[in-house]
């Protein structure tokens, strides 16, 4: 028995060290030390043994096998160091493959953050249809046809009384028709305009807001902002406004930061001024209130209007507004 033990590890280490290839390795593990192996045999007939003799037998037995098992996973991490791995079709040094991961397009970050600072301010969320009648987007905002304000939108009609939205201002009318002051509503969404070039895209994006309520004045409009232009860009960021004329607002305002590609010393970005135009705002004219019904004499509210790629190329100093739809990942990875 213990002949036949020593002979059967002689054998084994033999065979072994004779193995060059991993795929090899499986095969002798079977052989040896698998339960139809040899040494399962012996370690069946260890019962037969002499009584006085079983425990030294055993012992010897379990070394073996425990010798054999070190020798193997030795072989083993041998082989896969050497790259005889590859011959079983698996090449360890290969680097893993990526899982390819999405994310959210810059103007869409930029859009959910421009609503999470307006969400902050207790403004709530209203989408309207991209393809508009052209009451809501002319017609409730004080645009009768033939007004010249209408040749400021180059729309794209559907037919005469249908188009593409211009601006997500008529979602103003579309939410003060159905609900009453006080409101406080941002209108985030796709607008269409028939204009392209380094500035303009055909369809772009806009976040449309306005608060309505008694006793609303000026000074409520400009606190709003500022505090979502500190938010959006910096604490310290300047701002002046502008007078300017929006048909739905009076009076209207444009509304500037201090320029951030060159901290207000001008540039070729705000064409030397050290002004960067950002949004559009005003006190919503009556005549708008007197559309849905609302009285003019009880209530007062303020309208504004950003876009939002214009926002998002100030933010990340993006010189090209076609950049954002072009669809280049090299582009689209950087945010
Ligand atoms: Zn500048």
């Amino acid at each position: 028995m213990e002949e036949a033990l020593q002979k059967l590890k002689a054998e084994a280490t033999a065979d072994l060290a004779a193995i060059t290839r991993a795929s090899d390795l499986e095969p002798f593990r079977i052989k040896y030390l698998g339960r139809k192996s040899p040494f399962a045999q012996l370690m069946r007939q260890l019962g037969d043994a002499p009584s006085e003799d079983r425990p030294r037998l055993g012992q010897l037995a379990n070394e073996l096998k425990k010798d054999l098992q070190l020798l193997f996973d030795e072989k083993k991490a041998s082989l896969v160091q050497e790259g005889a791995g590859e011959s079983s079709g698996i090449d360890l040094t290969l680097p893993g493959r990526m899982q390819p991961q999405g994310k959210l397009h810059p103007v869409t970050q930029i859009m959910e953050e421009i609503c999470a600072i307006f969400e902050g301010l207790g403004f709530t969320v209203a989408e309207g249809p991209d393809i508009e009648t052209d009451f809501y987007n002319f017609e409730a905002l004080n645009i009768p046809a033939h007004h010249p304000a209408r040749d400021m939108h180059d729309t794209f009609y559907v037919d005469d009384s249908i188009l593409l939205r211009t601006h997500t201002s008529p979602m103003q009318a579309r939410v003060m028709e159905t609900k009453q002051p006080p409101l406080r509503v941002i209108s985030p969404g796709k607008v269409y305009r028939c204009d392209s070039d380094i500035t303009h895209t055909p369809m772009f994006h806009q976040v449309e807001g306005f608060l309505v309520d008694t006793n609303v004045s000026f000074a409520d409009l400009k606190g709003v902002l500022s505090v979502f232009i500190a938010k959006m860009f910096a604490e310290t960021t300047p701002i002046r406004f502008r007078p300017s004329f929006f048909p739905f607002t009076e009076p209207s305002a444009e509304v500037d930061i201090g320029c951030v590609m060159c901290k207000g010393k001008g540039c070729r970005v705000c064409k030397q001024s050290g002004w960067l135009e950002i949004l559009g705002a005003g006190m919503i004219d009556p005549e708008v209130f007197k559309k849905v019904d609302y009285d003019p004499e009880l209530y007062s509210g303020f309208a504004f209007g950003l876009g939002v790629e214009r926002i998002a190329m100030l933010k990340y100093g993006i010189n090209d507004i076609r950049l954002y739809y072009e669809n280049d990942l090299r582009f689209l990875r950087q945010f």
